[in-house]
Protein backbone atom coordinates (compact mmCIF):
# COMPACT_ATOMS: atom_id res chain seq x y z
CA UNK A 1 0.00 0.00 0.00
CA UNK A 2 2.33 2.67 1.11
CA UNK A 3 4.22 1.81 -2.71
CA UNK A 4 1.20 3.47 -4.00
CA UNK A 5 1.50 6.36 -1.56
CA UNK A 6 5.23 7.23 -2.65
CA UNK A 7 4.77 6.49 -6.84
CA UNK A 8 2.15 8.79 -6.65
CA UNK A 9 3.57 11.56 -4.16
CA UNK A 10 0.45 10.96 -2.14
CA UNK A 11 -0.61 12.14 1.31
CA UNK A 12 -3.76 10.65 2.36
CA UNK A 13 -5.73 8.14 1.78
CA UNK A 14 -9.06 7.65 4.20
CA UNK A 15 -11.68 4.55 3.95
CA UNK A 16 -15.44 4.74 5.23
CA UNK A 17 -18.26 2.11 5.36
CA UNK A 18 -21.29 2.66 6.68
CA UNK A 19 -23.69 -0.54 6.52
CA UNK A 20 -26.77 1.00 7.31
CA UNK A 21 -26.70 3.28 3.95
CA UNK A 22 -24.59 0.49 1.92
CA UNK A 23 -21.26 3.41 1.39
CA UNK A 24 -17.97 1.93 0.62
CA UNK A 25 -16.12 5.07 0.16
CA UNK A 26 -12.00 6.13 -0.18
CA UNK A 27 -11.26 9.59 -0.30
CA UNK A 28 -7.61 10.00 -1.70
CA UNK A 29 -5.76 13.39 -0.87
CA UNK A 30 -2.82 13.80 -2.79
CA UNK A 31 -1.62 17.05 -1.92
CA UNK A 32 -3.11 20.45 -0.06
CA UNK A 33 -0.01 22.44 -0.32
CA UNK A 34 -1.43 25.17 -2.58
CA UNK A 35 -4.90 24.73 -0.62
CA UNK A 36 -8.02 22.16 -0.01
CA UNK A 37 -7.93 19.16 -1.61
CA UNK A 38 -10.37 19.62 -4.65
CA UNK A 39 -12.19 17.09 -6.66
CA UNK A 40 -15.53 15.29 -8.04
CA UNK A 41 -17.18 12.29 -6.29
CA UNK A 42 -17.11 9.05 -8.46
CA UNK A 43 -19.94 6.60 -7.96
CA UNK A 44 -19.39 3.34 -10.05
CA UNK A 45 -19.20 -0.40 -10.27
CA UNK A 46 -15.38 -1.46 -9.75
CA UNK A 47 -14.62 -5.34 -10.65
CA UNK A 48 -12.17 -4.80 -7.41
CA UNK A 49 -11.36 -3.00 -4.16
CA UNK A 50 -7.73 -2.47 -5.76
CA UNK A 51 -9.21 -1.19 -8.58
CA UNK A 52 -10.95 1.46 -6.82
CA UNK A 53 -7.74 2.34 -4.65
CA UNK A 54 -5.90 2.45 -8.08
CA UNK A 55 -8.48 4.91 -9.68
CA UNK A 56 -8.97 7.64 -6.54
CA UNK A 57 -5.10 7.69 -6.10
CA UNK A 58 -4.41 7.90 -10.05
CA UNK A 59 -7.30 10.79 -10.22
CA UNK A 60 -6.26 12.39 -7.02
CA UNK A 61 -2.70 13.44 -8.16
CA UNK A 62 -4.43 14.38 -11.70
CA UNK A 63 -6.69 17.34 -10.10
CA UNK A 64 -3.53 18.40 -8.53
CA UNK A 65 -1.41 18.67 -11.38
CA UNK A 66 -4.86 20.36 -13.27
CA UNK A 67 -5.62 22.46 -10.33
CA UNK A 68 -1.39 23.70 -10.38
CA UNK A 69 -1.56 24.45 -14.58
CA UNK A 70 -4.60 26.31 -13.75
CA UNK A 71 -3.49 28.06 -11.14
CA UNK A 72 -6.53 27.64 -8.48
CA UNK A 73 -5.42 27.87 -4.98
CA UNK A 74 -6.45 24.31 -4.71
CA UNK A 75 -4.65 20.59 -3.74
CA UNK A 76 -5.82 17.63 -5.34
CA UNK A 77 -8.09 15.22 -4.43
CA UNK A 78 -11.12 12.72 -5.30
CA UNK A 79 -13.56 10.22 -3.65
CA UNK A 80 -15.06 7.11 -5.19
CA UNK A 81 -18.02 5.24 -3.86
CA UNK A 82 -18.47 1.70 -4.92
CA UNK A 83 -21.51 1.61 -6.51
CA UNK A 84 -23.54 -1.28 -4.84
CA UNK A 85 -25.69 -2.88 -7.06
CA UNK A 86 -29.04 -1.54 -6.51
CA UNK A 87 -28.51 1.27 -4.57
CA UNK A 88 -31.86 1.39 -1.73
CA UNK A 89 -31.71 4.63 -0.61
CA UNK A 90 -30.08 7.40 -3.08
CA UNK A 91 -30.12 10.67 -0.61
CA UNK A 92 -29.38 8.56 3.01
CA UNK A 93 -26.32 7.21 0.76
CA UNK A 94 -25.02 10.54 -0.35
CA UNK A 95 -25.82 12.06 3.34
CA UNK A 96 -23.74 9.25 4.65
CA UNK A 97 -20.83 10.01 2.22
CA UNK A 98 -21.11 14.06 3.16
CA UNK A 99 -20.52 13.03 6.73
CA UNK A 100 -17.46 10.97 5.16
CA UNK A 101 -16.33 14.75 4.08
CA UNK A 102 -16.96 16.79 6.98
CA UNK A 103 -14.53 14.27 9.52
CA UNK A 104 -11.80 15.27 7.01
CA UNK A 105 -12.21 18.91 8.45
CA UNK A 106 -12.21 20.27 4.71
CA UNK A 107 -9.29 18.99 3.66
CA UNK A 108 -11.23 17.43 1.14
CA UNK A 109 -13.99 19.39 -0.99
CA UNK A 110 -16.42 17.16 -3.39
CA UNK A 111 -18.08 17.60 -6.26
CA UNK A 112 -20.17 15.70 -9.39
CA UNK A 113 -17.86 13.30 -11.12
CA UNK A 114 -18.86 10.34 -13.21
CA UNK A 115 -21.87 8.70 -11.72
CA UNK A 116 -23.36 11.70 -9.69
CA UNK A 117 -25.64 14.47 -9.94
CA UNK A 118 -26.07 17.96 -9.00
CA UNK A 119 -29.11 16.93 -7.05
CA UNK A 120 -26.63 14.34 -4.66
CA UNK A 121 -24.51 17.11 -3.94
CA UNK A 122 -27.88 18.48 -2.71
CA UNK A 123 -27.94 15.80 -0.36
CA UNK A 124 -24.22 15.82 0.15
CA UNK A 125 -24.70 19.43 1.19
CA UNK A 126 -26.68 18.53 4.26
CA UNK A 127 -24.39 16.56 6.20
CA UNK A 128 -21.17 19.04 5.03
CA UNK A 129 -20.23 22.63 3.68
CA UNK A 130 -17.25 21.26 2.20
CA UNK A 131 -18.92 20.82 -1.46
CA UNK A 132 -19.62 22.74 -4.86
CA UNK A 133 -21.57 22.25 -7.61
CA UNK A 134 -25.18 21.52 -5.67
CA UNK A 135 -28.46 22.25 -7.81
CA UNK A 136 -28.72 26.00 -6.35
CA UNK A 137 -25.09 27.19 -6.06
CA UNK A 138 -23.98 28.39 -9.58
CA UNK A 139 -21.07 26.35 -9.92
CA UNK A 140 -22.36 24.00 -12.71
CA UNK A 141 -19.02 23.13 -14.26
CA UNK A 142 -20.10 21.67 -17.29
CA UNK A 143 -20.97 24.83 -19.68
CA UNK A 144 -17.38 26.13 -18.11
CA UNK A 145 -15.51 23.13 -19.01
CA UNK A 146 -16.74 23.13 -22.81
CA UNK A 147 -15.69 26.83 -23.30
CA UNK A 148 -12.29 25.61 -21.96
CA UNK A 149 -11.95 22.89 -24.36
CA UNK A 150 -13.29 25.51 -26.99
CA UNK A 151 -10.48 27.95 -26.14
CA UNK A 152 -8.19 24.70 -26.28
CA UNK A 153 -9.31 23.84 -29.72
CA UNK A 154 -8.52 27.37 -31.09
CA UNK A 155 -4.77 27.51 -29.46
CA UNK A 156 -4.41 24.29 -31.08
CA UNK A 157 -5.74 25.80 -34.71
CA UNK A 158 -3.51 28.99 -34.34
CA UNK A 159 -0.51 26.25 -33.13
CA UNK A 160 -1.17 24.28 -36.51
CA UNK A 161 -2.73 26.38 -39.06
CA UNK A 162 -1.33 30.18 -37.91
CA UNK A 163 -5.30 31.09 -37.63
CA UNK A 164 -7.65 29.83 -35.08
CA UNK A 165 -10.63 30.62 -37.14
CA UNK A 166 -13.20 27.53 -36.79
CA UNK A 167 -14.08 29.01 -40.56
CA UNK A 168 -14.09 25.43 -42.86
CA UNK A 169 -12.85 23.71 -39.69
CA UNK A 170 -14.14 19.45 -39.33
CA UNK A 171 -14.35 18.85 -35.99
CA UNK A 172 -15.57 15.36 -34.74
CA UNK A 173 -17.41 14.88 -31.65
CA UNK A 174 -16.92 11.62 -29.50
CA UNK A 175 -19.88 11.87 -26.66
CA UNK A 176 -22.66 14.46 -26.15
CA UNK A 177 -23.68 15.05 -23.01
CA UNK A 178 -22.94 17.77 -20.65
CA UNK A 179 -19.69 19.14 -22.28
CA UNK A 180 -20.07 17.43 -25.77
CA UNK A 181 -23.10 18.76 -26.11
CA UNK A 182 -22.44 22.29 -24.88
CA UNK A 183 -18.87 22.47 -26.98
CA UNK A 184 -20.74 21.43 -30.22
CA UNK A 185 -22.79 24.57 -29.73
CA UNK A 186 -19.88 26.76 -29.31
CA UNK A 187 -18.32 25.17 -32.33
CA UNK A 188 -21.54 25.01 -34.61
CA UNK A 189 -21.96 29.72 -33.39
CA UNK A 190 -18.09 29.81 -34.61
CA UNK A 191 -18.50 28.50 -38.05
CA UNK A 192 -17.23 24.54 -37.91
CA UNK A 193 -18.59 22.00 -39.02
CA UNK A 194 -19.70 18.58 -37.05
CA UNK A 195 -19.95 15.17 -36.94
CA UNK A 196 -20.83 13.47 -34.16
CA UNK A 197 -21.29 10.35 -32.26
CA UNK A 198 -23.12 9.11 -29.04
CA UNK A 199 -24.29 5.50 -27.75
CA UNK A 200 -27.76 7.87 -27.29
CA UNK A 201 -29.53 8.37 -30.75
CA UNK A 202 -31.53 11.36 -29.45
CA UNK A 203 -28.53 13.15 -28.74
CA UNK A 204 -27.08 12.92 -32.26
CA UNK A 205 -30.35 13.55 -33.61
CA UNK A 206 -30.94 17.17 -31.49
CA UNK A 207 -27.45 18.35 -33.11
CA UNK A 208 -28.51 17.26 -36.29
CA UNK A 209 -31.20 19.74 -35.77
CA UNK A 210 -29.64 22.30 -33.93
CA UNK A 211 -26.28 22.51 -35.02
CA UNK A 212 -26.34 21.00 -39.06
CA UNK A 213 -24.12 18.17 -37.64
CA UNK A 214 -24.06 14.45 -39.07
CA UNK A 215 -23.85 11.40 -36.95
CA UNK A 216 -21.64 8.62 -37.11
CA UNK A 217 -22.02 4.96 -35.26
CA UNK A 218 -19.72 4.87 -31.95
CA UNK A 219 -16.67 3.05 -33.64
CA UNK A 220 -17.00 5.01 -36.63
CA UNK A 221 -16.41 8.42 -35.22
CA UNK A 222 -12.37 7.21 -35.32
CA UNK A 223 -11.86 7.25 -38.87
CA UNK A 224 -13.64 10.41 -39.49
CA UNK A 225 -11.81 12.52 -41.96
CA UNK A 226 -11.74 15.42 -39.77
CA UNK A 227 -9.42 18.43 -38.31
CA UNK A 228 -9.78 17.88 -34.83
CA UNK A 229 -10.79 14.71 -33.24
CA UNK A 230 -12.76 15.67 -29.79
CA UNK A 231 -13.02 13.21 -27.46
CA UNK A 232 -16.15 14.01 -24.60
CA UNK A 233 -17.17 10.81 -23.53
CA UNK A 234 -14.62 8.41 -21.65
CA UNK A 235 -11.54 7.58 -21.44
CA UNK A 236 -8.35 5.41 -22.66
CA UNK A 237 -9.82 5.88 -26.10
CA UNK A 238 -6.47 7.38 -27.20
CA UNK A 239 -4.89 3.36 -27.59
CA UNK A 240 -3.41 0.79 -30.26
CA UNK A 241 -6.53 -0.34 -32.02
CA UNK A 242 -7.53 3.86 -31.98
CA UNK A 243 -4.60 6.05 -32.64
CA UNK A 244 -3.79 3.74 -36.14
CA UNK A 245 -7.48 5.16 -37.52
CA UNK A 246 -7.10 8.50 -36.82
CA UNK A 247 -7.20 11.22 -39.80
CA UNK A 248 -7.24 14.23 -37.77
CA UNK A 249 -4.12 16.01 -37.03
CA UNK A 250 -5.36 17.75 -33.72
CA UNK A 251 -6.76 16.00 -30.62
CA UNK A 252 -8.78 18.35 -27.95
CA UNK A 253 -11.72 17.01 -25.74
CA UNK A 254 -12.69 17.32 -22.48
CA UNK A 255 -12.74 13.20 -21.95
CA UNK A 256 -10.25 12.69 -18.59
CA UNK A 257 -7.35 10.13 -18.80
CA UNK A 258 -7.71 10.11 -22.69
CA UNK A 259 -4.57 7.93 -22.96
CA UNK A 260 -4.83 4.76 -22.08
CA UNK A 261 -1.30 4.43 -21.30
CA UNK A 262 1.63 7.76 -21.47
CA UNK A 263 3.81 5.83 -24.50
CA UNK A 264 0.21 6.52 -26.44
CA UNK A 265 0.80 10.02 -25.74
CA UNK A 266 4.52 9.70 -27.41
CA UNK A 267 2.49 7.53 -30.64
CA UNK A 268 0.64 10.69 -31.07
CA UNK A 269 3.31 12.98 -31.02
CA UNK A 270 5.44 10.34 -33.39
CA UNK A 271 2.38 10.71 -35.77
CA UNK A 272 2.42 15.03 -36.06
CA UNK A 273 -1.11 14.77 -34.27
CA UNK A 274 -1.11 17.44 -31.36
CA UNK A 275 -2.77 16.16 -28.52
CA UNK A 276 -4.36 18.90 -26.28
CA UNK A 277 -3.38 17.06 -22.51
CA UNK A 278 -6.83 16.27 -21.02
CA UNK A 279 -6.38 17.99 -17.63
CA UNK A 280 -5.08 21.05 -18.85
CA UNK A 281 -7.80 21.61 -21.59
CA UNK A 282 -10.55 20.79 -19.30
CA UNK A 283 -9.56 22.63 -16.21
CA UNK A 284 -12.30 25.09 -16.62
CA UNK A 285 -15.22 22.79 -14.64
CA UNK A 286 -12.30 22.82 -12.06
CA UNK A 287 -11.82 26.82 -12.17
CA UNK A 288 -15.68 27.05 -12.08
CA UNK A 289 -16.22 24.92 -8.60
CA UNK A 290 -13.03 26.42 -7.13
CA UNK A 291 -13.48 30.15 -7.53
CA UNK A 292 -17.47 29.32 -7.07
CA UNK A 293 -16.66 28.21 -3.81
CA UNK A 294 -14.96 32.02 -3.08
CA UNK A 295 -17.83 33.51 -4.91
CA UNK A 296 -15.49 35.30 -7.59
CA UNK A 297 -17.73 36.62 -10.02
CA UNK A 298 -18.83 34.98 -13.44
CA UNK A 299 -16.75 37.39 -15.94
CA UNK A 300 -13.05 36.35 -13.70
CA UNK A 301 -14.35 32.93 -14.33
CA UNK A 302 -14.74 33.13 -17.84
CA UNK A 303 -11.00 35.01 -18.33
CA UNK A 304 -9.38 32.55 -16.08
CA UNK A 305 -11.16 29.67 -18.61
CA UNK A 306 -10.04 31.75 -21.58
CA UNK A 307 -6.42 31.45 -20.01
CA UNK A 308 -6.45 27.39 -21.02
CA UNK A 309 -5.96 28.58 -24.74
CA UNK A 310 -2.35 30.63 -23.72
CA UNK A 311 -1.47 27.94 -21.22
CA UNK A 312 -1.91 24.79 -23.98
CA UNK A 313 -0.29 27.24 -26.20
CA UNK A 314 3.19 27.78 -24.16
CA UNK A 315 2.57 23.53 -23.86
CA UNK A 316 2.45 23.42 -27.66
CA UNK A 317 5.46 25.62 -28.54
CA UNK A 318 7.29 23.96 -25.93
CA UNK A 319 6.32 20.41 -27.14
CA UNK A 320 7.95 21.74 -30.51
CA UNK A 321 10.97 23.29 -29.60
CA UNK A 322 12.02 20.53 -27.38
CA UNK A 323 10.41 17.92 -29.87
CA UNK A 324 8.75 15.83 -26.82
CA UNK A 325 5.29 14.91 -26.31
CA UNK A 326 2.50 17.20 -25.12
CA UNK A 327 1.84 15.15 -21.95
CA UNK A 328 5.33 15.08 -20.65
CA UNK A 329 5.53 18.53 -20.66
CA UNK A 330 2.86 19.46 -19.50
CA UNK A 331 3.70 17.04 -16.43
CA UNK A 332 6.89 18.71 -16.04
CA UNK A 333 5.05 22.39 -16.15
CA UNK A 334 2.74 20.62 -13.20
CA UNK A 335 5.58 19.10 -11.27
CA UNK A 336 7.99 22.19 -11.27
CA UNK A 337 4.75 24.67 -9.76
CA UNK A 338 3.72 21.61 -7.39
CA UNK A 339 8.25 21.05 -6.32
CA UNK A 340 7.43 17.40 -7.01
CA UNK A 341 10.78 15.56 -8.40
CA UNK A 342 10.26 14.59 -12.37
P1 LIG B 1 -21.80 12.86 -19.51
O1 LIG B 1 -21.93 11.59 -18.76
O2 LIG B 1 -22.82 13.94 -19.39
O3 LIG B 1 -21.65 12.55 -21.09
C1 LIG B 1 -20.87 11.53 -21.63
C2 LIG B 1 -21.52 11.15 -22.96
O4 LIG B 1 -20.66 10.26 -23.65
C3 LIG B 1 -22.86 10.45 -22.79
O5 LIG B 1 -23.84 11.10 -23.59
C4 LIG B 1 -22.58 9.03 -23.26
O6 LIG B 1 -23.71 8.44 -23.89
C5 LIG B 1 -21.46 9.28 -24.26
N1 LIG B 1 -20.66 8.10 -24.54
C6 LIG B 1 -20.20 7.17 -23.68
N2 LIG B 1 -19.51 6.23 -24.34
C7 LIG B 1 -19.50 6.59 -25.64
C8 LIG B 1 -18.96 6.01 -26.82
N3 LIG B 1 -18.27 4.87 -26.81
N4 LIG B 1 -19.16 6.66 -28.00
C9 LIG B 1 -19.87 7.80 -28.05
N5 LIG B 1 -20.41 8.37 -26.96
C10 LIG B 1 -20.24 7.78 -25.78
O7 LIG B 1 -20.34 13.41 -19.12
P2 LIG B 1 -19.80 14.91 -19.21
O8 LIG B 1 -20.04 15.60 -17.94
O9 LIG B 1 -20.26 15.52 -20.50
O10 LIG B 1 -18.23 14.63 -19.30
C11 LIG B 1 -17.65 14.11 -20.46
C12 LIG B 1 -16.19 13.76 -20.20
O11 LIG B 1 -15.48 14.93 -19.79
C13 LIG B 1 -15.99 12.72 -19.08
O12 LIG B 1 -14.84 11.95 -19.38
C14 LIG B 1 -15.69 13.58 -17.86
O13 LIG B 1 -14.91 12.89 -16.90
C15 LIG B 1 -14.90 14.71 -18.50
N6 LIG B 1 -14.96 15.98 -17.75
C16 LIG B 1 -16.15 16.55 -17.50
C17 LIG B 1 -16.19 17.75 -16.81
C18 LIG B 1 -17.48 18.45 -16.53
O14 LIG B 1 -17.45 19.61 -16.14
N7 LIG B 1 -18.62 17.80 -16.75
C19 LIG B 1 -15.00 18.35 -16.37
C20 LIG B 1 -13.78 17.74 -16.66
C21 LIG B 1 -13.77 16.53 -17.35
Amino acid sequence: MFEKFEHANLSELHFHVDESTQLQSIIAIHSTTRGPALGGCRCVEYASDDDAINDVVRLAKGMSYKAALADVPQGGGKAVIIKPPTINDRNALYQSFGKFVDSLGGRYITAVDSGTLLSDMDQVHLATQYVSGCTDDGCDPSPITALGVFCGIKAALRHQRGTSSLENIHIAIQGLGNVGFALAELLHKAGASLTVSDLDIRKQQLCEQRFNATSVAPEEIYHVPCDVFSPCGLGAILNDNTIPQLTCDIIAGSANNQLLELRHGDALHKKNILYAPDYVINAGGLIQVSLGLKHINQQDIFKKTTHIGNTLQRIFERSKTDNVSTHIIADGLAEDILQLKH
